[in-house]
């Protein structure tokens, strides 16, 4: 193969090659747990998101205005529909689904698109925890996953309501699909803070 035929087999194969959306040099400038979060929207893994940017604010302030930037230049690449409030950013793949929850016609957990059985059991969760009547429920999920260990616990967005949940499940592996392919940094990024959860509740709480 002489010089000009490889010239034109490299042609050949970019002009084959999947275009990726993500390859811009912002999308790597957001926290990569911000990147999970936005991508299970953007890959229609879920229908809504809610980044809490404020985070950053309270721990690094310097790091915060670059990210709200950022974050902002790349929902309009995405041409997703959000509203912003004290550092919280509510992003949905549709308007009429932001719409929908601006006007409380769903609750956050609907909006987020969480199972329905996750939804119940989370505010259930909470009520009995506020009243002192038990553990809350990312204790309780955590706690569970010792006897019902699932690697893809690590995937997970939200607390599901039992570690058997076949939907939370189904979830956890859409999103591990969808970050193996475009964003390894932010599944580390999101098994490493799940992980963190599992020690946090097996090894600074009591177990009861
Ligand atoms: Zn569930």
């Amino acid at each position: 193969m002489d010089d000009t035929e490889r010239v034109s087999l490299l042609i050949e194969v970019g002009e084959d090659m999947p275009v990726d959306k993500y390859e811009f040099l912002e999308w790597y400038k957001l926290n990569p747990l911000v990147r999970a979060d936005l991508m299970s929207v953007t890959e229609g893994v879920r229908p809504g998101a809610k980044l809490e940017l404020w985070r950053f604010q309270e721990n690094h302030p310097l790091y915060y205005l670059p990210q709200q930037q950022v974050l902002e230049n790349c929902l309009k690449r995405f041409v997703l529909s959000w509203v912003e409030h004290e550092g919280v950013f509510y992003v949905s793949s549709t308007r009429a689904h932001l719409d929908h929850f601006l006007h409380k016609e769903c609750t956050e957990g609907e909006f987020l698109g969480y199972p329905a059985c996750c939804i119940t059991a989370f505010e259930e969760g909470c009520e009995k925890s506020l009243a002192k009547l038990d553990v809350g429920p990312a204790v309780k999920f955590w706690r569970k996953t010792k006897q019902h260990h699932n690697l893809l616990f690590g995937c997970l967005l939200h607390i599901p309501c039992d570690a058997c949940c076949e939907p939370s499940i189904a979830m956890a592996q859409a999103v591990k699909d969808v970050l193996e392919k475009y964003d390894v940094g932010a599944l580390l990024a999101l098994s490493e803070l799940n992980q963190g959860a599992f020690y946090e509740f097996h090894f600074r709480y009591p177990e009861k």
